[in-house]
């Protein structure tokens, strides 16, 4: 385990009574530095905060105290539940992001990661499929932590699902505008996994905005916002593990 450095923000408040953490939300920075993004996290002003913060060096800085509520996921809705804050530890990993740069997390960075994962389940003894990112729960207003993260390494760490399947074949098989039985299931194995949909019957956006959030987790190599083969052997793959 990394050294902890300690770091409060003022930026929590208690979790509602009774709430048992059992996510955790994967976050990228998306500022100039990370020394910025510390700053940020802990200006009361600002109004943000998470559990912690992983530098691209690997040292893992600790601003809210688990127990605690940080306030790092804003409106957000996963597997029918909303505000995430309540339930989940949020970590942030310091990348510039998409605004800034988006760049490959350096391997210190995800030794420490991975380390830290390890601590927070043996503590809160987090379900496999409990491992999220931003964009997964808000799907329509972020990107982050982004197709570069580490999802499948994580996945051979226990955390997270990975795929059993390859999805490399991009014809296009559904895409925005359509309204078929395809659509119908595809939306629904984005339910089963989590994702809120709209409306079941047809691929609008908030669809394509699960599908761009589900590749950039689980296929990362295409993010397309279309279904292809590839997307849609996945989708099933995963769906599939989740007790479909
Ligand atoms: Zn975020």
């Amino acid at each position: 385990m990394p050294d902890i450095i300690l770091h409060p923000s003022p930026n929590w408040n208690e979790r509602p009574a009774g709430a048992v953490i059992d996510t955790v939300v994967l976050h990228y920075t998306g500022m100039a530095t990370g020394q910025v993004a510390l700053e940020r996290l802990c200006d009361k002003v600002a109004q943000v905060s998470a559990h912690y913060l992983i530098e691209e060096d690997g040292r893992v800085f600790a601003l809210v105290p688990e127990e605690k509520r940080a306030w790092h996921a804003g409106v957000s809705r996963w597997r029918g539940v909303d505000n995430l804050n309540h339930t989940s530890i949020g970590i942030e990993l310091v990348n510039p992001g998409h605004d800034f740069g988006y760049r490959a997390f350096p391997e210190a960075q995800v030794t420490s990661l991975l380390s830290l994962l390890e601590g927070i389940n043996t503590r809160h003894h987090i379900n496999r499929h409990g491992y999220v990112g931003h964009s997964d729960i808000a799907p329509d207003r972020k990107q982050d932590p982004g197709d570069l993260f580490p999802w499948q390494r994580l996945a051979r760490h226990g955390f997270g699902l990975w795929p059993q399947v390859g999805g490399a074949d991009v014809t296009v098989i559904a895409k925005r505008g359509q309204k078929n039985v395809n659509v119908v299931k595809f939306n629904k194995q984005l339910g089963i996994i989590g994702y809120s949909i709209d409306d079941i019957q047809s691929f609008d956006a908030t669809t394509e905005c699960a599908v761009r959030a589900f590749q950039a987790h689980w296929r990362p190599e295409t993010v397309s916002g279309v279904i292809d083969i590839g997307t849609a052997s996945i989708l099933e793959d995963i769906a599939g593990q989740l007790g479909q």
